[in-house]
């Protein structure tokens, strides 16, 4: 686990043949009051558990758990991680809290053979992804994290309820998987995804000072150039029509 400011800290996922989305800790570990954001793949619960152990924070510290989005790179093992912190609440965009609380596992999979491919895989029932959900995040409100406070900006396009996690103060975005380091964008071919959005929500998240990037997957980014979303959204503008 790397520091990345006091009340962020990064852990990096461990890519298989499918990937698995790096895990955000924010909030300031003497608050004991912490999110943990996007727990990531099937069966890496455990290494990122004893990540956290590792630097000293305690299990009962880690109050909720915030999905940017709820793809099954970055949901696989929420069921393994609320076994070891089954008192954290689950807080998703209201768009796919619906969802998921139905059972209804389009946005999840993304797409049907892929859907067939990973069940057989991993040994997945059907309905192994329905949660209820605690909070239903929404556009602009402000979150307290820990002694820390965090925007929730919705920005669809890579999935039709995705957010990301803007600290105005500190100038830190957690986008999920809308914007990559390296002018990367996430796709929009998905159950739910739409190119035109996907090119809105980056415009929107253009507007903002960024200095430190950390994505869904690749490399997280410090001192980003000013101007680098506004940048990618141009490059991606003719694609995303
Ligand atoms: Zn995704
Ligand atoms: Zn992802």
């Amino acid at each position: 686990m790397t520091q990345i400011s006091e009340g962020v800290y990064f852990i990096k996922g461990q890519d298989e043949f499918i990937p698995d989305s790096h895990t955000y800790v924010v909030g300031k570990p003497t608050s004991k009051d912490l999110a943990l954001v996007d727990p990531g793949l099937m069966g890496k619960a455990g290494y990122k558990i004893q990540a956290i152990l590792d630097m000293g924070i305690e299990l009962t510290a880690i109050k909720r758990i915030i999905m940017t989005h709820t793809h099954l790179d970055h949901i696989g093992c929420l069921a393994e991680v609320r076994k070891e912190i089954p008192w954290a609440e689950l807080w998703v965009h209201a768009i796919e809290a619906a969802p998921l609380e139905e059972g209804d596992e389009r946005i999840v999979y993304g797409m049907e053979m892929f859907k067939n491919m990973c069940q057989m895989q991993y040994n997945l029932k059907p309905g192994a992804f329905t949660f209820q959900v605690d909070r239903k995040l929404e556009e602009g409100e402000n979150l307290d994290l820990g002694g820390t406070s965090w925007e929730v900006i919705y920005i669809p396009g890579h999935s039709p309820g995705s957010v990301g996690l803007y600290d105005r103060s500190e100038k830190i975005l957690i986008p999920g998987d809308v914007v990559y380091a390296d002018y990367a964008i996430g796709r929009f071919d998905l159950h739910g995804a739409n190119g035109s959005e996907l090119k809105n929500s980056l415009l929107q998240l253009g507007e903002l000072e960024v200095n430190t990037l950390l994505p869904g997957h690749n490399r997280i980014v410090q001192n980003l150039p000013p101007g680098y979303i506004t940048d990618t959204a141009r490059q991606w503008a003719p694609h995303l029509a």
